[in-house]
């Protein structure tokens, strides 16, 4: 494999029933950074059924260029299909980079062509750079168990990859102004000799918590010690129209159902605000919502590491003082007369 013969960084732009996945548009404002340092095209690859009308948002959000397979049998996600696309014009173009959201479909079209294009992965990485005498990327992640961060290198095969999950990376404002290339491709794909047929696709419709969408968090740890203090939290996010989210050591001890949880193995959460109340701040966590905008910690030790990442800290008991905030801001409610505004 001559490695030089590999230029250019890509991205997967995954779109489901044709809307395009924020994860995509994050990883785009990511490519551009890493396709601007190496002075290579940034590409965007579009696969699906009737999908050509989204290749100028594409553009919009910082692709030079776009790949587009429009097919009927891509109309869903299916691994074959998918990989047999991605494969066809990635083999042709030959790029040096590309970049997958750590959704559950990109996770499985990523592992699928690694495997198929016998290179490397690295999956939910959290940091990306290139070394630009070597042109390597730089793909970091949290590593045995969190407590270190690791930075894997593909330093023999092409392309390298990497997956990186939704609300890591921040999108470019877009611009619709922008100008780029859209590349149609032909691959020949027939519904006959797939293996998979989509016969039905049933919408989970369970009522979810949706932190990741959240504008403000309130998120408790251990330091709450025990569910009936944790009530403080819920009482603390109601007043201020919050949502609630807690650590593992709360999902752990039955405080918080799973999908509240935040971190590594969590949900990966940018609000507004954040509220980190009796968290120590383990790396685990701090993946998962030190990209928030204003953090406030509140901890009775100094040295936690939350007040590394945080851009307000108050030290104390939570027992005192997060009774004490919503006392003040139920009376600011009122002041307001209702709900509080984040805009
Ligand atoms: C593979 C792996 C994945 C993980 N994934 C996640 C993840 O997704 N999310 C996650 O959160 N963790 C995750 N963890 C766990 C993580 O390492 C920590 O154990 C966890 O985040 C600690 O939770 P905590 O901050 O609530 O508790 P602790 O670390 O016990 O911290 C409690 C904090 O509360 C403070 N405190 C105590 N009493 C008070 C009080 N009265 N007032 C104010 N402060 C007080 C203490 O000073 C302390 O700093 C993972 C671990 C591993 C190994």
């Amino acid at each position: 494999m001559n490695l030089d013969d590999y230029r250019g960084v890509w991205v997967f732009i995954e779109q489901n029933d044709g809307k395009i996945e924020g994860v995509s548009l994050e990883l785009l404002g990511a490519g551009r950074k890493l396709a601007d340092k190496l002075q290579v095209p940034l590409s965007g690859f579009l696969l699906g059924e009737g999908i050509r009308n989204l290749a100028q948002q594409v553009i919009a959000y910082g692709a030079d260029q776009v790949y587009l397979i429009d097919h009927p049998v891509l109309k869903h996600y299916r691994t074959e299909s998918y990989m047999k696309g991605v494969i066809t014009i990635a083999e042709h173009y030959k790029p040096e980079i590309i970049l997958y959201g750590a959704t559950p479909n990109g996770k499985d079209l990523a592992s699928a062509v690694a495997t198929d294009l016998n290179t490397g992965l690295t999956a939910d990485t959290t940091m990306l750079d290139v070394d630009l005498d070597s042109r390597l990327l730089e793909a970091s992640r949290p590593a045995f168990g969190g407590n270190i961060m690791a930075t894997i290198l593909c330093k023999k095969h092409r392309p390298q990859m990497a997956t990186v999950r939704p609300k890591v990376m921040k999108a470019l404002v877009p611009d619709t102004n922008r100008a780029g290339k859209i590349i149609e491709e032909e691959i020949s794909l027939k519904e006959e000799e797939m293996r998979t047929k989509v016969l039905q696709i049933v919408n989970d419709v369970t009522k979810k918590t949706n932190l990741a969408d959240a504008h403000v968090i309130v998120c408790g740890g251990k330091g709450m010690g025990d569910l009936q203090n944790f009530q403080l939290i819920h009482e603390f996010a109601e007043t201020i129209g919050a949502s609630v989210g807690g650590t593992r050591d709360v999902v752990e001890a039955g405080w918080l159902p799973h999908e509240q949880q935040v971190g590594q193995t969590g949900e990966t959460v940018t609000p507004k605000i954040y509220f980190a109340i009796g968290i120590s701040g383990a790396i685990q966590h701090v993946v998962g919502m030190k990209n928030s905008e204003l953090i406030i910690a509140i901890n009775k030790d100094p040295n936690a590491p939350i007040f590394d990442v945080a851009t307000f800290g108050i030290v104390g008991d939570a027992m005192e003082i997060v009774p004490r905030l919503i006392e003040q801001f139920k009376s600011l409610r009122i002041e307001k007369g209702g709900e509080l505004s984040y805009a």
